[in-house]
């Protein structure tokens, strides 16, 4: 495997299985249209990742996450990618505007899960069940990632909610290890997460960015204080 480069992180193969993976401070949104730099933002988003891998390890979800090598890079399993989105919803926000009759920030009686095929020249389309099949993916594998991201969903908000932090939706990518598991891989960040301060409703992730609502550092060093409970040590 070569060293791949997306828009928001490198992923570098080691030799024994493991890979690196280097977040950038690169932002891009709507479909890559709009596009920033944010000093600090690869460090922001590599150690939440970090931080948030650890705590579903410990309540018994398995993650590539392995360690943080310095900076804005992590240690992880390499994993064969499923080229899906598993998008989990427990809010109104975003595109889900446009697609029930809802308005942004009604609270869903039961969380979302949403399927979307990672292919840039389509624009990531919503897809089912039926589609993944075409695209080699059983349903029993499409079920196990769903189960999964429910499970993170129900670890995730509770521990949001406990610091005072509401979990609106998130974006989870799975693939498949050496021994055959299907194991939650990429990152979990501001960047793919929409998170909103429970007594304000500001929010604390890339929508900051998305909709010129302030200052996108501003916003992640303060979602990294309240999960960390600890100043960010390096600013970039
Ligand atoms: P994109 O490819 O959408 O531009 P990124 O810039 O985030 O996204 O690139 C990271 C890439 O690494 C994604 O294609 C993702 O599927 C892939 N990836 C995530 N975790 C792993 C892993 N453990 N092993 C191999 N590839 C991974
Ligand atoms: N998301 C993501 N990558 C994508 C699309 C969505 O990380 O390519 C995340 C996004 O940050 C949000 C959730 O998935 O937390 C739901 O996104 P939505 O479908 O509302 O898309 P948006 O209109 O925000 O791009």
């Amino acid at each position: 495997m070569e060293v791949y480069e997306g828009k928001a992180k490198k992923v570098i193969p080691l030799d024994d299985g493991k890979a690196i993976m280097e977040f950038k401070d690169d932002a891009t949104a709507f479909d890559g249209s709009k596009k920033a730099r944010f000093g600090g933002k690869g460090w922001l988003n590599a150690q939440i990742s970090a931080h948030l891998f650890r705590v579903l390890e410990e309540n018994g979800v398995k993650t590539h996450f392995i360690g943080v090598a310095g900076d804005n890079r992590l240690i992880v399993e390499r994993l064969r990618m499923y080229p899906v989105e598993v998008v989990v919803r427990n809010v109104v926000a975003g595109s889900l505007k446009k697609r029930l009759p809802l308005r942004e920030g009604t609270e869903l009686p039961e969380p979302i899960v949403e399927l979307y095929y990672k292919d840039d020249s389509l624009h990531d389309p919503m897809i089912n069940r039926y589609h993944a099949k075409i695209l080699g993916i059983s349903e029993s594998e499409i079920r196990e990632m769903e189960k999964i991201a429910l499970r993170v969903n129900e670890i995730l908000r509770e521990y949001f909610r406990k610091r005072g932090i509401t979990l609106i939706d998130f974006k989870l990518e799975f693939g498949k290890n050496e021994r055959g598991e299907i194991v939650l891989g990429d990152e979990i960040s501001p960047d793919t997460c929409r998170f909103w301060d429970a007594e304000t409703g500001e929010s604390l992730d890339k929508d900051v960015f998305r909709f010129d609502r302030g200052n996108l550092i501003d916003a992640y060093e303060r979602l990294y204080q309240r999960i960390t409970g600890e100043a960010p040590s390096r600013r970039l």
